[in-house]
C-alpha cells in the first residue's frame, strides 16, 4: 500500500498544483516543502497582486516562451489560460484582466491565490510535510521513495520535483531539484538569470537614474551585429544601468556566457529621420539665439540633456545659431540611435525568473515524465524553459504541474494493477 505513495518535492505554484491534480485523480500525495508557508514566492508575483496567467490562446503562451516551447505544446493544451482561470475562480478566487491580457485577482491580492490553494489542499486532504527533500531514491531505474533532511525516508512510487529556479532565494527556491535530477543522470542546461535588469559598461545611466522613458523603442545587439531583440515599449535607467519592462523581455533573448551587447534606444520612435530633422530645424529656427540645452528641452527629457550634449559632444551653453550642421546630425543620429554597451546581466537571485535547468530533451512532454527513471516528474521552473513577462511563467508552473499530477496518478494506477 506504502509503495503506491506520490511524493510532489517542493510547496510553489507547480509543486501545488501538480498536489491537487494528482489528488483529484485519486492519487495518495505528500507534498513536502521546508517553509513554514506554501506558495512563498507567489506572495510577491506581479507586485503582490499576481499576474496568474494571461487571457490568451494556447499558441500565444507558446509565441511567449524564448526557449523551448515545442515541448509546452501538450502541457499548454492540456490546461490552457481559459482553464487555468477557471480553476481559481471555481476555487474562489474572482479574476479579472488587465492591459495586454495580464490575469490577476480581482482582489490584487496574491495571498488569495495561495490561500485558494492552500485551503484546497486541506480539503482534498493532500499531507503536507515541513521537510526538506534531499535526494530521490530508485530501484531498477525506477522511483521508489525520497530521503528527507533529518534522514528520514518516505516510500514513493512516483516523485513530481517541482522545486523552482535559482532566482530569489529567500523564497525557498535554491537549485536543490537540479542536484537532485542530476544525481539520477539528469543533464542541467546552465542557469542564467533572464527577466533581469541590465548593468551598463559605464556611466551613461546612472546619471539619469530613475528617468523613466514611455515609448521607446529598444534594439539589442550582439558584437557581429545581429539584431536580437526589437520593440517598443518602456524602460528606466537606474543607478546601476537599464530596467523596466522592455529590458526584463529582452534579458530573455540574451546568453553572456557567448556574446557582448549593446542596448540602442530609438527616443522617437514614431518620428523617421527626415521627419525628426525637419521638427528640429524648425525648433532651431525659431529660437536662433537661446542655448542648445535649453531648446532641447521641447525634445528630450530633462535628466537626459547634459548626457546627450556629452556624448554628441557639444556643449551645453552652445547658441543654436552656432550648432554646426554636424553636431546637429550627430544629436539627430544619437535620438535615433542612443546607445548603451551591455556589461553583465545583474546576479541570478534577482531574476523573476530562472532560464536554464533539467534539459527539456529528457523529458516527456505529454507526462512530464522523466526519460532517465520510471516515476519521476517535472513540473515548473526547474525545467529548461522560461518565458516573458504577463503571466506566462505561471501560466508554465500551472499548466507543467497539472500535466506532472494527472500523469503521476496515472502512472499509480497502472502500477496497481501490475
Ligand atoms: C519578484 C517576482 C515576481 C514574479 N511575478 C510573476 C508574475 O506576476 N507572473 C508570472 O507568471 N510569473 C511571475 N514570476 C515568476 C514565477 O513566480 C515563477 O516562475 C514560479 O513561481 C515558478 O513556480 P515553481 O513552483 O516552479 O517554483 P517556486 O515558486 O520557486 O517554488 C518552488 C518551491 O520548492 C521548494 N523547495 C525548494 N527546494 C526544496 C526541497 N529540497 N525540498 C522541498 N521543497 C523544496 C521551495 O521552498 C519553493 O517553495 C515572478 C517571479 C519573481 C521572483
Amino acid at each position: 500500500m506504502e509503495q503506491r505513495e506520490l511524493v510532489v518535492i517542493g510547496g510553489g505554484a507547480a509543486g501545488m498544483m501538480a498536489a491537487l491534480a494528482a489528488r483529484e485523480r485519486g492519487a495518495s500525495v505528500t507534498l513536502l516543502e521546508p517553509n513554514e508557508k506554501l506558495g512563498r514566492k507567489l506572495y510577491i508575483t506581479g507586485k503582490g497582486r499576481c499576474n496568474l496567467t494571461n487571457d490568451c490562446m494556447p499558441e500565444d503562451v507558446l509565441r511567449s516562451v524564448p526557449h523551448n516551447s515545442r515541448f509546452l505544446y501538450s502541457a499548454v493544451h492540456h490546461f490552457p489560460p481559459s482553464q487555468v482561470k477557471a480553476y481559481f475562480e471555481a476555487l474562489g478566487v474572482p479574476l479579472k484582466t488587465e492591459r495586454g491580457g495580464r490575469v490577476f485577482p480581482q482582489s490584487d491580492k496574491a495571498a488569495d491565490v495561495i490561500d485558494a490553494l492552500f485551503f484546497s489542499l486541506q480539503r482534498k486532504r493532500v499531507r503536507v510535510v515541513k521537510h526538506r527533500a534531499v535526494s530521490i531514491l530508485t530501484k531498477d531505474g525506477r522511483v521508489c521513495g525520497v530521503k528527507v533532511e533529518k534522514g528520514e525516508t518516505l516510500p514513493a512510487h512516483a516523485v513530481i520535483l517541482a522545486t523552482g529556479g535559482l532566482s530569489y532565494p529567500l523564497t525557498g527556491s535554491r537549485g536543490d531539484g537540479h542536484w537532485m535530477a542530476q544525481e539520477l543522470g539528469h543533464t542541467i542546461v546552465p542557469l542564467r538569470p533572464s527577466l533581469i535588469p541590465l548593468v551598463e559598461d559605464g556611466t551613461l545611466c546612472s546619471r539619469m537614474q530613475g528617468l523613466s522613458l514611455r515609448n521607446v523603442r529598444l534594439t539589442v545587439k550582439n558584437q557581429k551585429k545581429k539584431v536580437l531583440f526589437e520593440e517598443q515599449g518602456e524602460l528606466l535607467f537606474t543607478h546601476f544601468g537599464l530596467s523596466g519592462p522592455l529590458v526584463l523581455s529582452a534579458s530573455a533573448h540574451l546568453n553572456f556566457e557567448t556574446d557582448e551587447y549593446t542596448a540602442i534606444i530609438d527616443l522617437k520612435p514614431a518620428l523617421e529621420d527626415a521627419k525628426l530633422e525637419e521638427r528640429m530645424l524648425r525648433d532651431f529656427a525659431e529660437q536662433q539665439n537661446r542655448t542648445i540645452q535649453n531648446v532641447l528641452e521641447g525634445l528630450l527629457p530633462r535628466l537626459m540633456i547634459p548626457v546627450m550634449l556629452e556624448v554628441c559632444d557639444l556643449p551645453g551653453e552652445t547658441k543654436i545659431h552656432d550648432v554646426t550642421k554636424q553636431q546637429r546630425r550627430r544629436l539627430l543620429e544619437n535620438m535615433k540611435h542612443f546607445r548603451i554597451s551591455i556589461l553583465e546581466p545583474r546576479p541570478l537571485e534577482e531574476a523573476i525568473v530562472t532560464a536554464g535547468g533539467v534539459k527539456t530533451g529528457e523529458v516527456n512532454p505529454g507526462t512530464m515524465m522523466s526519460k532517465r527513471v520510471e516515476g519521476l516528474f517535472f513540473a515548473g521552473e526547474l525545467l529548461d524553459v522560461d518565458a516573458y513577462t504577463g503571466g506566462f511563467n505561471l501560466q508554465i508552473a500551472w499548466c507543467t504541474g497539472h500535466l506532472a499530477g494527472e500523469s503521476a496518478a496515472e502512472y499509480g494506477r497502472k502500477g496497481d494493477s501490475e
